[in-house]
Protein backbone atom coordinates (compact mmCIF):
# COMPACT_ATOMS: atom_id res chain seq x y z
CA UNK A 1 0.00 0.00 0.00
CA UNK A 2 1.58 3.54 -0.61
CA UNK A 3 0.19 6.92 0.52
CA UNK A 4 0.51 10.14 -1.45
CA UNK A 5 1.12 13.34 0.17
CA UNK A 6 1.66 16.81 -0.33
CA UNK A 7 4.16 18.68 2.15
CA UNK A 8 4.83 22.60 2.12
CA UNK A 9 8.49 23.20 3.85
CA UNK A 10 7.91 25.25 6.73
CA UNK A 11 11.57 27.01 5.90
CA UNK A 12 11.30 27.87 2.15
CA UNK A 13 7.36 26.86 1.59
CA UNK A 14 8.17 24.61 -1.49
CA UNK A 15 5.71 22.03 -2.31
CA UNK A 16 6.73 18.47 -2.32
CA UNK A 17 5.12 15.39 -3.36
CA UNK A 18 5.50 12.73 -1.66
CA UNK A 19 4.79 8.88 -2.20
CA UNK A 20 5.29 6.65 0.93
CA UNK A 21 5.76 2.79 0.79
CA UNK A 22 4.25 1.06 3.60
CA UNK A 23 5.76 -1.81 5.16
CA UNK A 24 4.49 -4.35 7.67
CA UNK A 25 6.11 -2.40 10.57
CA UNK A 26 3.36 -0.89 13.25
CA UNK A 27 5.45 2.47 13.55
CA UNK A 28 7.23 3.55 10.78
CA UNK A 29 9.77 6.87 11.12
CA UNK A 30 10.44 8.81 8.02
CA UNK A 31 12.62 11.45 7.06
CA UNK A 32 14.42 13.47 3.92
CA UNK A 33 15.67 16.44 3.54
CA UNK A 34 14.01 19.28 1.74
CA UNK A 35 15.41 19.40 -1.59
CA UNK A 36 15.20 23.25 -2.14
CA UNK A 37 16.67 24.45 1.34
CA UNK A 38 17.77 21.34 3.01
CA UNK A 39 16.07 21.66 5.95
CA UNK A 40 15.03 18.51 7.49
CA UNK A 41 11.75 16.84 7.23
CA UNK A 42 10.44 13.85 9.30
CA UNK A 43 7.02 12.62 10.15
CA UNK A 44 6.25 8.89 11.76
CA UNK A 45 3.10 6.59 10.34
CA UNK A 46 2.05 4.49 12.84
CA UNK A 47 1.29 7.43 15.76
CA UNK A 48 -1.80 9.17 15.95
CA UNK A 49 -0.19 12.45 16.29
CA UNK A 50 1.96 11.88 13.18
CA UNK A 51 5.02 14.00 14.18
CA UNK A 52 5.38 15.73 11.33
CA UNK A 53 8.06 18.59 11.63
CA UNK A 54 9.83 20.84 9.35
CA UNK A 55 6.74 21.15 7.18
CA UNK A 56 2.73 21.22 7.17
CA UNK A 57 0.24 18.49 5.06
CA UNK A 58 -1.95 20.22 2.42
CA UNK A 59 -4.60 18.95 3.12
CA UNK A 60 -6.74 19.32 0.31
CA UNK A 61 -4.18 18.59 -2.78
CA UNK A 62 -5.67 16.83 -5.50
CA UNK A 63 -3.85 13.36 -6.45
CA UNK A 64 -1.97 12.05 -8.79
CA UNK A 65 0.77 14.25 -8.65
CA UNK A 66 1.42 16.43 -11.96
CA UNK A 67 4.70 16.86 -11.92
CA UNK A 68 5.09 20.53 -11.03
CA UNK A 69 6.49 19.96 -7.45
CA UNK A 70 9.43 18.05 -6.34
CA UNK A 71 9.00 14.09 -5.82
CA UNK A 72 10.29 12.27 -3.15
CA UNK A 73 9.71 8.37 -2.97
CA UNK A 74 10.30 6.65 0.68
CA UNK A 75 10.38 3.11 1.82
CA UNK A 76 11.89 1.80 5.05
CA UNK A 77 12.52 -1.53 3.52
CA UNK A 78 13.91 -0.81 0.11
CA UNK A 79 16.57 1.65 -1.36
CA UNK A 80 14.48 4.19 -3.31
CA UNK A 81 15.91 5.72 -6.75
CA UNK A 82 15.71 10.02 -6.81
CA UNK A 83 13.72 11.05 -9.79
CA UNK A 84 10.50 11.98 -11.30
CA UNK A 85 7.26 9.99 -10.18
CA UNK A 86 5.84 7.49 -12.06
CA UNK A 87 2.71 5.57 -11.60
CA UNK A 88 3.01 2.41 -10.23
CA UNK A 89 6.75 2.24 -10.29
CA UNK A 90 7.15 1.97 -6.44
CA UNK A 91 10.71 0.80 -4.52
CA UNK A 92 8.47 -2.18 -3.79
CA UNK A 93 7.29 -2.97 -7.31
CA UNK A 94 10.90 -2.05 -8.35
CA UNK A 95 12.52 -4.43 -5.41
CA UNK A 96 10.23 -7.13 -7.21
CA UNK A 97 11.37 -7.04 -10.71
CA UNK A 98 15.13 -6.30 -9.60
CA UNK A 99 15.59 -9.47 -7.13
CA UNK A 100 12.90 -11.85 -8.77
CA UNK A 101 10.34 -13.45 -6.02
CA UNK A 102 12.78 -16.14 -4.12
CA UNK A 103 15.12 -13.51 -3.43
CA UNK A 104 12.60 -11.02 -2.60
CA UNK A 105 11.14 -13.60 -0.13
CA UNK A 106 14.20 -14.48 1.66
CA UNK A 107 14.72 -10.78 1.76
CA UNK A 108 11.29 -10.53 3.69
CA UNK A 109 12.11 -13.53 5.87
CA UNK A 110 14.75 -11.36 7.33
CA UNK A 111 12.70 -7.57 7.22
CA UNK A 112 10.12 -9.46 9.31
CA UNK A 113 12.57 -10.77 11.57
CA UNK A 114 13.88 -7.57 12.30
CA UNK A 115 10.07 -6.30 13.19
CA UNK A 116 10.15 -9.24 15.42
CA UNK A 117 13.63 -8.66 17.42
CA UNK A 118 12.51 -4.85 17.29
CA UNK A 119 9.25 -5.48 19.37
CA UNK A 120 11.84 -7.26 22.06
CA UNK A 121 14.68 -4.62 21.86
CA UNK A 122 14.32 -3.93 25.39
CA UNK A 123 14.43 -7.31 26.59
CA UNK A 124 17.49 -8.11 24.53
CA UNK A 125 19.35 -4.97 25.99
CA UNK A 126 18.51 -5.87 29.19
CA UNK A 127 20.19 -9.67 28.75
CA UNK A 128 23.27 -7.86 27.65
CA UNK A 129 23.33 -5.14 30.25
CA UNK A 130 22.71 -7.41 33.35
CA UNK A 131 25.62 -10.16 31.95
CA UNK A 132 28.25 -7.35 31.49
CA UNK A 133 27.32 -5.97 34.83
CA UNK A 134 28.14 -9.41 36.09
CA UNK A 135 24.85 -9.98 37.88
CA UNK A 136 23.48 -13.44 37.28
CA UNK A 137 20.74 -13.49 39.10
CA UNK A 138 18.93 -10.82 37.19
CA UNK A 139 20.53 -12.31 33.90
CA UNK A 140 19.07 -15.62 33.84
CA UNK A 141 15.87 -13.66 35.22
CA UNK A 142 16.14 -11.36 31.67
CA UNK A 143 16.91 -14.23 29.65
CA UNK A 144 12.97 -15.53 30.68
CA UNK A 145 11.98 -12.96 28.34
CA UNK A 146 13.15 -14.74 25.32
CA UNK A 147 12.19 -17.06 23.41
CA UNK A 148 13.96 -20.77 23.24
CA UNK A 149 16.49 -19.09 24.79
CA UNK A 150 17.35 -21.50 28.50
CA UNK A 151 20.09 -22.04 31.13
CA UNK A 152 21.11 -25.17 31.97
CA UNK A 153 22.72 -24.34 35.58
CA UNK A 154 24.61 -21.52 36.28
CA UNK A 155 28.26 -23.67 35.52
CA UNK A 156 30.14 -20.49 33.69
CA UNK A 157 30.33 -22.58 30.39
CA UNK A 158 26.27 -22.50 30.24
CA UNK A 159 26.47 -18.95 30.89
CA UNK A 160 28.46 -18.16 28.14
CA UNK A 161 26.06 -20.43 25.87
CA UNK A 162 23.03 -18.69 26.87
CA UNK A 163 24.67 -15.39 26.25
CA UNK A 164 25.97 -16.83 22.75
CA UNK A 165 22.56 -17.81 21.81
CA UNK A 166 21.38 -14.32 22.77
CA UNK A 167 23.63 -12.32 20.43
CA UNK A 168 23.34 -14.83 17.54
CA UNK A 169 19.31 -13.96 18.12
CA UNK A 170 20.02 -10.34 17.63
CA UNK A 171 22.54 -10.87 14.49
CA UNK A 172 20.54 -13.60 12.55
CA UNK A 173 18.68 -10.81 10.07
CA UNK A 174 21.90 -8.44 10.17
CA UNK A 175 24.48 -11.43 8.89
CA UNK A 176 24.12 -14.22 6.39
CA UNK A 177 24.74 -17.78 7.72
CA UNK A 178 27.17 -18.74 4.91
CA UNK A 179 29.52 -15.44 5.87
CA UNK A 180 33.04 -16.08 7.53
CA UNK A 181 31.72 -19.74 8.48
CA UNK A 182 34.16 -21.68 8.22
CA UNK A 183 36.16 -19.30 10.35
CA UNK A 184 33.67 -19.36 13.80
CA UNK A 185 33.06 -23.39 12.97
CA UNK A 186 36.13 -24.20 12.37
CA UNK A 187 37.41 -22.26 15.42
CA UNK A 188 37.51 -25.20 17.78
CA UNK A 189 39.31 -27.56 15.55
CA UNK A 190 42.13 -25.10 14.95
CA UNK A 191 42.57 -25.11 18.76
CA UNK A 192 42.46 -28.55 19.09
CA UNK A 193 44.86 -28.55 16.22
CA UNK A 194 47.35 -25.96 18.22
CA UNK A 195 46.42 -28.15 21.40
CA UNK A 196 47.65 -30.87 20.14
CA UNK A 197 50.70 -29.65 18.41
CA UNK A 198 52.05 -26.44 20.46
CA UNK A 199 50.59 -27.28 23.97
CA UNK A 200 52.54 -25.17 25.83
CA UNK A 201 52.46 -21.65 23.51
CA UNK A 202 49.07 -22.17 22.48
CA UNK A 203 48.15 -22.80 26.62
CA UNK A 204 50.66 -19.48 27.22
CA UNK A 205 48.89 -17.19 25.04
CA UNK A 206 45.12 -17.97 26.23
CA UNK A 207 45.99 -17.49 29.73
CA UNK A 208 48.02 -14.26 28.63
CA UNK A 209 44.90 -12.86 27.17
CA UNK A 210 42.68 -14.27 30.55
CA UNK A 211 44.89 -13.28 33.10
CA UNK A 212 45.64 -9.84 31.94
CA UNK A 213 42.03 -9.26 31.12
CA UNK A 214 42.42 -8.73 27.37
CA UNK A 215 39.87 -11.17 26.32
CA UNK A 216 36.75 -10.53 28.64
CA UNK A 217 37.32 -6.88 28.35
CA UNK A 218 37.24 -7.35 24.04
CA UNK A 219 34.08 -9.67 24.66
CA UNK A 220 31.78 -6.80 26.96
CA UNK A 221 33.55 -4.27 24.30
CA UNK A 222 31.55 -6.68 21.38
CA UNK A 223 28.39 -7.18 23.36
CA UNK A 224 28.26 -3.31 23.66
CA UNK A 225 27.62 -3.23 20.16
CA UNK A 226 24.95 -5.74 19.63
CA UNK A 227 21.72 -3.35 21.18
CA UNK A 228 23.74 -0.26 18.92
CA UNK A 229 23.40 -2.21 16.04
CA UNK A 230 19.38 -2.49 16.62
CA UNK A 231 19.22 1.05 17.30
CA UNK A 232 20.24 1.35 13.23
CA UNK A 233 17.61 -1.20 12.12
CA UNK A 234 15.65 1.21 10.45
CA UNK A 235 18.26 2.63 8.24
CA UNK A 236 20.20 -0.50 7.52
CA UNK A 237 17.23 -2.32 6.33
CA UNK A 238 17.98 -0.49 2.32
CA UNK A 239 21.60 -2.46 2.56
CA UNK A 240 20.58 -5.89 3.22
CA UNK A 241 18.71 -5.77 -0.34
CA UNK A 242 22.44 -5.94 -1.69
CA UNK A 243 22.75 -9.40 -0.21
CA UNK A 244 20.47 -10.32 -3.43
CA UNK A 245 22.24 -8.22 -6.18
CA UNK A 246 25.57 -7.50 -7.26
CA UNK A 247 27.12 -5.74 -4.39
CA UNK A 248 29.05 -3.42 -6.64
CA UNK A 249 25.25 -2.19 -7.18
CA UNK A 250 24.99 0.41 -4.63
CA UNK A 251 28.66 1.81 -5.44
CA UNK A 252 28.33 5.30 -6.56
CA UNK A 253 24.70 4.52 -7.29
CA UNK A 254 22.67 7.54 -5.64
CA UNK A 255 19.20 5.98 -3.99
CA UNK A 256 17.52 7.26 -0.88
CA UNK A 257 17.64 5.60 2.67
CA UNK A 258 14.16 7.09 4.07
CA UNK A 259 15.09 6.83 7.51
CA UNK A 260 17.83 8.67 9.62
CA UNK A 261 20.82 10.46 8.71
CA UNK A 262 24.93 10.34 8.34
CA UNK A 263 25.20 11.78 11.89
CA UNK A 264 22.85 9.41 13.52
CA UNK A 265 24.95 6.55 12.60
CA UNK A 266 28.57 7.79 11.80
CA UNK A 267 29.59 7.53 15.27
CA UNK A 268 28.55 3.45 15.27
CA UNK A 269 30.91 2.68 12.43
CA UNK A 270 33.58 4.18 14.06
CA UNK A 271 33.52 2.04 17.12
CA UNK A 272 32.73 -0.85 15.06
CA UNK A 273 36.14 -0.65 13.69
CA UNK A 274 37.67 0.51 17.05
CA UNK A 275 36.53 -3.11 18.19
CA UNK A 276 37.58 -4.48 15.30
CA UNK A 277 41.00 -3.47 15.63
CA UNK A 278 41.41 -4.75 18.77
CA UNK A 279 39.67 -8.52 18.00
CA UNK A 280 42.65 -8.30 15.47
CA UNK A 281 45.25 -8.60 18.10
CA UNK A 282 43.50 -11.48 18.82
CA UNK A 283 43.36 -13.09 15.74
CA UNK A 284 47.49 -11.62 15.05
CA UNK A 285 47.99 -14.05 18.22
CA UNK A 286 46.35 -17.02 16.82
CA UNK A 287 48.03 -16.36 13.44
CA UNK A 288 50.87 -16.58 14.96
CA UNK A 289 50.73 -19.37 16.48
CA UNK A 290 49.52 -21.30 13.63
CA UNK A 291 52.41 -19.61 11.80
CA UNK A 292 55.30 -19.51 13.84
CA UNK A 293 54.42 -21.45 17.03
CA UNK A 294 54.78 -18.35 19.02
CA UNK A 295 51.88 -16.08 19.59
CA UNK A 296 54.51 -13.15 20.09
CA UNK A 297 56.36 -13.86 16.74
CA UNK A 298 55.25 -11.87 13.91
CA UNK A 299 56.47 -12.52 10.17
CA UNK A 300 59.95 -11.26 9.46
CA UNK A 301 58.39 -8.89 6.48
CA UNK A 302 56.53 -6.92 9.29
CA UNK A 303 58.65 -7.43 12.21
CA UNK A 304 61.82 -6.77 10.90
CA UNK A 305 63.12 -3.39 9.00
CA UNK A 306 65.42 -2.75 5.96
CA UNK A 307 68.58 -3.56 7.86
CA UNK A 308 67.52 -6.19 9.81
CA UNK A 309 66.72 -4.73 12.99
CA UNK A 310 63.40 -5.35 14.85
CA UNK A 311 60.62 -3.18 14.89
CA UNK A 312 59.29 -2.55 18.75
CA UNK A 313 55.72 -2.27 17.37
CA UNK A 314 55.99 -5.87 16.57
CA UNK A 315 58.23 -7.34 18.97
CA UNK A 316 55.39 -8.98 20.80
CA UNK A 317 51.81 -9.32 20.70
CA UNK A 318 51.44 -6.85 23.47
CA UNK A 319 53.38 -4.20 21.48
CA UNK A 320 51.24 -4.86 18.55
CA UNK A 321 48.07 -4.10 21.19
CA UNK A 322 49.26 -0.52 20.27
CA UNK A 323 49.86 -0.40 16.03
CA UNK A 324 48.08 2.32 14.42
CA UNK A 325 44.68 0.62 13.24
CA UNK A 326 45.59 0.94 9.33
CA UNK A 327 49.31 -1.22 9.52
CA UNK A 328 47.13 -4.26 11.37
CA UNK A 329 45.12 -6.02 9.20
CA UNK A 330 48.57 -6.05 6.73
CA UNK A 331 50.83 -7.53 9.57
CA UNK A 332 48.42 -10.92 9.89
CA UNK A 333 50.09 -12.68 7.28
CA UNK A 334 48.27 -15.24 5.15
CA UNK A 335 45.63 -15.71 7.67
CA UNK A 336 42.75 -18.05 7.15
CA UNK A 337 40.68 -15.21 8.15
CA UNK A 338 39.34 -13.56 5.10
CA UNK A 339 38.07 -10.05 5.71
CA UNK A 340 35.62 -8.68 3.76
CA UNK A 341 37.71 -5.69 2.15
CA UNK A 342 34.51 -3.58 1.22
CA UNK A 343 33.65 -3.43 5.36
CA UNK A 344 36.90 -1.71 6.36
CA UNK A 345 37.29 2.01 4.90
CA UNK A 346 40.16 3.64 7.02
CA UNK A 347 40.07 6.55 5.17
CA UNK A 348 36.38 6.89 5.99
CA UNK A 349 36.72 6.36 9.87
CA UNK A 350 39.38 8.88 10.16
CA UNK A 351 37.16 11.60 8.21
CA UNK A 352 35.14 11.18 10.91
CA UNK A 353 36.71 10.36 14.41
CA UNK A 354 39.09 13.74 12.80
CA UNK A 355 34.73 15.49 12.24
CA UNK A 356 36.33 16.24 8.54
CA UNK A 357 33.26 15.46 6.89
CA UNK A 358 29.85 17.15 4.86
CA UNK A 359 26.79 15.59 4.68
CA UNK A 360 24.15 16.65 1.90
CA UNK A 361 20.71 15.76 3.15
CA UNK A 362 18.94 16.05 0.08
CA UNK A 363 20.83 14.10 -2.31
CA UNK A 364 22.85 11.91 1.07
CA UNK A 365 26.37 12.52 -0.24
CA UNK A 366 28.99 12.48 2.37
CA UNK A 367 32.06 14.10 1.22
CA UNK A 368 34.85 12.73 3.59
CA UNK A 369 38.32 14.69 3.88
CA UNK A 370 40.59 12.02 4.83
CA UNK A 371 44.08 13.37 4.40
CA UNK A 372 46.29 15.40 7.12
CA UNK A 373 46.80 18.46 4.45
CA UNK A 374 47.34 21.09 7.60
CA UNK A 375 44.51 24.21 6.85
CA UNK A 376 43.51 23.37 3.97
CA UNK A 377 40.74 21.08 2.70
CA UNK A 378 40.91 19.90 -0.93
CA UNK A 379 41.58 15.60 -1.51
CA UNK A 380 37.87 14.41 -0.73
CA UNK A 381 36.37 11.49 -1.46
CA UNK A 382 32.54 11.21 -1.77
CA UNK A 383 30.22 7.97 -0.68
CA UNK A 384 26.40 8.02 -0.72
CA UNK A 385 25.34 7.14 2.46
CA UNK A 386 23.33 3.96 1.17
CA UNK A 387 26.90 2.90 0.49
CA UNK A 388 28.19 3.80 4.31
CA UNK A 389 25.48 1.41 5.78
CA UNK A 390 26.48 -0.83 3.55
CA UNK A 391 29.93 -0.80 4.90
CA UNK A 392 28.22 -0.46 8.37
CA UNK A 393 26.20 -3.57 7.97
CA UNK A 394 29.27 -5.93 6.58
CA UNK A 395 31.53 -4.21 9.26
CA UNK A 396 29.54 -5.66 12.01
CA UNK A 397 29.02 -9.02 10.74
CA UNK A 398 33.36 -8.72 10.61
CA UNK A 399 32.78 -8.23 14.39
CA UNK A 400 29.91 -10.90 15.29
CA UNK A 401 32.06 -13.33 13.14
CA UNK A 402 35.37 -12.62 15.54
CA UNK A 403 33.14 -12.75 18.49
CA UNK A 404 32.42 -16.40 17.63
CA UNK A 405 36.65 -16.83 18.13
CA UNK A 406 36.43 -14.93 21.83
CA UNK A 407 33.32 -17.90 22.93
CA UNK A 408 35.97 -20.71 21.08
CA UNK A 409 38.71 -19.23 23.14
CA UNK A 410 36.31 -18.47 25.99
CA UNK A 411 35.26 -22.42 25.86
CA UNK A 412 38.87 -23.55 25.73
CA UNK A 413 39.82 -21.90 28.87
CA UNK A 414 36.77 -23.02 30.82
CA UNK A 415 36.62 -26.37 30.07
CA UNK A 416 39.91 -27.30 28.76
CA UNK A 417 41.90 -25.46 30.71
CA UNK A 418 39.28 -25.25 33.97
CA UNK A 419 40.52 -21.89 34.24
CA UNK A 420 37.14 -19.78 34.68
CA UNK A 421 37.29 -15.83 32.65
CA UNK A 422 37.13 -13.59 35.95
ZN1 LIG B 1 12.67 23.96 2.09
Amino acid sequence: MNICKCFKCDTCETLIDCRIGMSNRDVQPFQFACPACEENISFVIGLPTGELKGASDIKDFVAPFDGKNHFIDLHLNFPVSFGKYEVGSTPFMKAIDELGHEKYFMLKDRLDKLDLIYKMKGDVIRVINQFKKEDLRLFIKSLEKLPDIELKSDKQQDVFAALYKVTSFIAEPFTIHQHNNELSEGMPSILRGLHEANYEKTVEYVELIVNNGFLKNLLHDCLGLYPRMLEFEHPVRPALYYDYIDTESCKNIPVRISTADFDTCNNFYKDLAEVFYRQLTMVAGLNNLIKRNDYNLFNDSVRLNKRNEGIKNYASLNSFANVDLGSKLSAIDDSSYHIDTEALDSKLRNGIAHYKYVYKESTQLITFYPSKEGMERDKNQDIYLIEFMRKMLLLFREVHTLNHVIKSLIYYSVLVLKKEIQ
